[in-house]
């Protein structure tokens, strides 16, 4: 067994990673030079729903920029810093008006996030990542949660204000663990969530509850959601998924083969573990598109994830964990 081979330690790259965007953190209370680039001759804003973005259809794929003029509300303007040279500005598309102004130009497409994030490079997927998490979090955060008023936008956008009870509030980001389950002898934990399709199964996840380390949810989770004990979780790689404001933090963990998984009443259909076989055949069948394979009915989760990410990844390795 070699486990210090280049591919153990090859480092996973998740979609909706590595934006290059400058935050810009040190100058954005500073209203003079938000305005300053606000007027920038290559100012431009990107706009977004709560789950979709606006690209351009013309050429390489890349979120669609638009002069800034008419589509940023100028006293409480969302700035997401500056990439290459460009201050770029977002605007809300749930705003009926400002989605109309957006999509006038006849280049824009509204794809959604999931979809982006297989279609754009690396850093632009990044950035769409970015740009819908904050306008998720601005959206569901209009009132003051210490007071209930009205907020304001602060910060040019990193932060809102209650000018009621003048408390800040910062964007929240909510950490999930997501983990695979080897039993290290070439299988792997699945499950299928109520809700899900018919053969429709992908590693366990949940969210770290207060007072919780990750590490202490991976195990938590596993035997809430499957009656299996996981043990020795390492972290592999995250993954902003702001659907609406969920950080993916990707985990191994092992588990001896003792009973047998028991899938948690009411969220979880079916947990049983698959061998390395079962997901080769099934990522295979998702690739070709071959009618008729033996392993069909076992669907992995989509390429953009990191879920699926990691499963290739240990499939990669002959079925082993890190
Ligand atoms: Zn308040």
């Amino acid at each position: 067994m070699n486990r210090s081979s280049p591919t153990d330690a090859a480092p996973i790259a998740p979609a909706f990673t590595g934006t290059t965007v400058d935050r810009l953190s040190e100058l954005r209370a500073d209203r003079g030079e938000v305005e300053r680039l606000l007027k920038h001759p290559r100012a431009a804003v990107l706009g977004a729903s709560a789950d979709s973005v606006l690209i351009d259809a013309d050429g390489e794929p890349r979120l669609l920029r638009r002069p800034v003029e008419g589509h940023v509300n100028p006293y409480q303007p969302i700035l997401l810093g500056l990439d290459g040279g460009e201050p770029l500005f977002a605007a809300d598309l749930d705003d009926p008006e400002i989605q109309s102004q957006l999509e006038e130009t006849g280049r824009g497409r509204l794809v959604s996030l999931r979809e982006a994030g297989t279609l754009l490079p690396q850093a632009e997927g990044g950035l769409a990542a970015y740009l819908v998490a904050l306008l998720n979090w601005h959206r569901r955060h209009r009132f003051c949660a210490n007071c209930g008023a009205q907020t304001r936008v602060a910060e040019a956008g990193l932060s809102r204000r209650c000018p009621t009870c003048r408390a800040t509030h910062f964007p929240r980001t909510d950490p999930v663990v997501i983990m695979l389950v080897d039993d290290g002898q070439g299988n792997v934990l699945l499950g299928r969530r109520l809700g899900l399709a018919e053969g429709r199964f992908s590693i366990l996840a949940g969210y770290v509850a207060p007072g919780e380390t990750p590490e202490e949810a991976v195990s938590r989770e596993v035997l809430e959601e499957s009656g299996v004990r996981a043990h020795s979780p390492r972290y592999v790689a995250s993954q902003p998924w702001p659907f609406p404001a969920s950080l993916m933090l990707g985990f191994e963990a092992s588990a001896d083969r003792g009973d047998d998984p028991v899938p948690q009443p009411g969220e979880m259909v079916e947990v049983r573990w698959f061998s390395l076989d079962e997901i080769a055949a099934a990522g295979s069948f998702e690739t070709t598109g071959a009618d008729g394979h033996p392993h069909a009915g076992l669907r992995l989760p989509g390429e953009v994830s990191i879920a699926r990410m990691l499963i290739d990844a240990w499939a990669a390795r002959g079925g082993r964990r890190l």
